[in-house]
């Protein structure tokens, strides 16, 4: 249950004065229905009023507050034209215009003959001095109802800064006095005030500088709501540990041979990753673990050791793909090396159907299959299995944490390992998989040589054609990668089918072409005849991104390449470099390349660090962005903001951890503190975990 001191902060806008239904609702949408929700709405910008000129010297464009007599009024004429009052000082006279003014309203708010104070933009006209609509009028001795320094805030239609600010102000009032759940000497040594007192400055700020996110007011609210994120993501992390584990104990008979079947050694930092996994299965916890390598790292012959090991301790593993063609990938790639060893594996998706099916299933059912991949699908299904233990999700960034939650309460009490497909910034791990361990492999297998990435404008497209000419003649295989088109599938598909056609009237029948329209079939069939070298350039839209091995494949073209992501670009760019050909990789951009897209083009052409691509991602376009969706699993924050706020995640990481140790049910004085952040910020599932623990 909510603590009784957030009572009013929870309480709906329509408490505050001057917040009736109509208002309510805009604010609403701006940003939520409580008071709470207000205050996170945070000034985007100020003006100043602190400039009071006399008349004569007020310049124009530059906002003014003035003291003066109202002289005399001139109604408008007609609707169109504007209502006029001249005021003056003693140093000259400044016309205030109204349009569509009421006479009384304006006769009562500026009686001639009376001195008022006035706040507004200065304009000139012709030599004549004047304000259209000033945004304060008062009397003079109400002065102080006019903010010296006014804080501007983002606007909804409808909705007026008058009306909003003053919500807003009325909001603050009603905050009590949070008690403090930062530790100390952290607070002391950020020089960071209260919650409290931050929340008041954040919306008064005295300049530019109040507004940025660096300043320690920003520091301090966006660590609280990062420390409440990683606080609900721990005890989510502890929870699942805790949860119906059981230790899986591997024997490493079949792990080993399979190893020595090999034609190459193990990386570094795929032992330790296996060493972990294997750590967390043989503990009595459950384990809830990410993996996390660059392309090409090896993370599948990963997936699979860790699934021996399960097998070895007598119980199943499945491995679900994203996508059909991936599925297909996995098993080409697994299938081979466990049948050696003697574990059974098939490959459950759609396209199984009857008495296949019905012999898959059977085989999950006896034990007699223990080793499953499938798309997604095979676990919405009713799939049984005689003992299903380890289950490894390769997903593409589509499962948010709390779609994690509901596949592993699913009763069945299996260890979880996930895959992401491409490197991910460190601040967004921890965000968007902070409930999970990590292991990421920064190694790639030796010997790899690098890739010759280039940029040139698709006003070269002849060149890049003479140049494939000549690559042909060395029997070349060529990936030709078609723009991506505002996210419009059957454009991409023109596109792609239109370069196909090009492609073919030069080159001839030896040109393939695959995209997503395609039937299943269709598609594994170009990629066979592909990777068998029937066909020497395989025209694609962007299916082909992940997880695609043909390491013959040497060339990649990809069209409009300031269209894609830098993930994207990556995954593509990783689909060669496999074998042990020099490989190329052409970015062709379009005309007009912005500042921003010619950055990151660079980024790719000088780096094939993923982990680096990714930061540098975050870096330019934000978090959001670099995730990809809305569905990315990354929280939407009220206040913090990955990318300026970023550094403090880690800190908040640790700072959880430590917490949890220390105050495990968080009973103690600060424990209760941070239970208040965590319905502050309304992580209410997490606190959940505390009781039942
Ligand atoms: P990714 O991490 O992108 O999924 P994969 O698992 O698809 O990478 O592996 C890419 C390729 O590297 C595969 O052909 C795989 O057989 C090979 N590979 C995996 N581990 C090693 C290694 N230690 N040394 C050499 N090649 C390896
Ligand atoms: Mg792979």
């Amino acid at each position: 249950m909510r603590p009784e001191i957030l009572f009013s902060l929870f309480s709906p806008v329509t408490k505050l004065n001057g917040v009736g239904p109509r208002i309510a609702k805009l604010i609403d949408k701006l940003r939520g229905p409580n008071i709470i929700d207000l205050l996170w709405h945070l000034p985007s910008g100020l003006i100043d009023r602190r400039n009071t000129p006399s008349i004569s010297n007020a310049e124009a464009g530059i906002v003014a507050t003035l003291t003066v007599d109202v002289d005399q009024h001139f109604p408008a004429k007609s609707r169109r034209l504007p209502y006029k009052i001249i005021c003056s000082d003693a140093t000259g006279t400044i016309t205030l215009i109204f349009f569509h003014a009421k006479e009384d309203y304006l006769r009562k708010l500026l009686p001639e003959g009376e001195k008022r104070i006035i706040s507004g933009i200065i304009e000139h006209y012709g030599n004549k001095i004047q304000m259209a609509h000033p945004d304060h009028v008062v009397e003079v001795e109400n002065r102080a109802e006019i903010e010296i320094i006014e804080p501007i805030y983002p606007l909804t239609q409808g909705l007026s800064q008058k009306v909003l600010h003053k919500a807003i102000k009325n909001g603050l009032t009603l905050i009590e006095e949070l008690p403090e759940w930062l530790d100390k000497a952290y607070l002391k040594k950020q020089k960071w005030p209260s919650w409290n007192t931050a929340l008041i400055k954040a919306h008064t700020p005295n300049d530019e500088t109040d507004l940025a996110p660096e300043n320690i007011i920003h520091q301090r609210l966006a660590y609280d709501e990062l420390l409440a994120n990683q606080l609900a993501l721990a005890l989510i992390r502890i929870h699942m540990r805790k949860k119906g584990g059981r230790p899986i104990i591997g024997t490493d008979i079949i792990k080993r041979k399979v190893i020595a079947a090999l034609p190459f050694k193990l990386t570094n930092s795929q032992i330790e990753a296996v060493n972990d996994i294997t750590d967390d299965m043989s503990s009595d916890g459950r384990m809830h673990r990410l993996l996390q390598g660059d392309v090409g790292s090896g993370k599948t012959l990963v997936a699979l050791l860790s699934m021996l090991h399960a097998i070895e301790s007598g119980t199943q593993a499945a491995l679900l793909a994203p996508t059909e063609i991936l599925a297909r990938q996995h098993l080409a790639t697994i299938e081979p090396l466990a049948t050696a060893a003697g574990v059974n594996v098939a490959l459950l998706t759609s396209r199984e159907k009857g008495k296949k099916r019905t012999s898959i299933l059977e085989g999950f059912t006896n034990g007699n299959i223990k080793i499953a991949i499938g798309t997604h699908a095979i676990f919405q299904e009713s799939v049984n299995f005689r003992e299903l233990a380890f289950a490894v999700i390769d997903e593409q960034h589509r499962f948010g944490v709390h779609q994690r939650l509901a596949l592993t309460s699913k009763g069945r009490n299996v260890d979880i390992l996930v895959m992401t497909a491409t490197p991910i910034p460190r601040t967004l791990t921890l965000t968007a998989y902070g409930d999970m361990e990590v292991s990421r492999l920064m190694e790639k297998p030796a010997g790899r040589l690098p890739i010759d990435t280039r940029t040139i404008s698709i006003n070269r497209l002849a060149d890049v054609i003479q140049g494939l000419k000549r690559a042909l003649e060395k029997n070349k295989k060529i990936f030709w990668v078609c723009p991506l088109i505002e996210e419009s599938e059957k454009l991409d598909l023109a596109a792609a089918e239109d370069r196909f056609d090009q492609l073919k009237s030069i080159f001839g029948e030896r040109i393939g072409l695959v995209h997503g329209k395609m039937k299943a079939v269709e598609k594994d069939a170009s990629m066979k005849s592909f990777k068998e070298g029937h066909v020497d350039i395989l025209v694609a839209t962007t299916v082909i991104e992940v997880g695609v091995d043909i390491p013959k494949a040497s060339i990649m073209i990809i069209e409009h390449a300031e269209r894609f992501g830098l993930a994207q670009l990556h995954q593509l760019r990783g689909r060669i470099g496999r074998g042990s050909n020099q490989s190329t990789c052409i970015l062709m951009f379009s005309e007009n390349l912005t500042e921003m897209a010619r950055k990151r083009l660079n980024i790719m052409r000088d780096t094939e660090d993923g982990f680096m691509i990714s930061e540098e991602d975050l870096r330019l376009r934000g978090a959001g962005e670099v995730l990809g969706t809305r569905q990315s699993g990354l929280p939407e924050f009220k206040f913090a903001n990955l990318t300026a706020h970023g550094e403090l995640v880690s800190t908040a990481r640790d700072d959880a951890k430590l917490i949890l140790e220390k105050d495990p049910e968080l009973k103690t004085e600060r424990g209760i503190n941070l239970r208040i952040l965590l319905y502050l910020f309304e992580r209410n599932a997490a606190v959940k975990f505390l009781r039942s623990g």
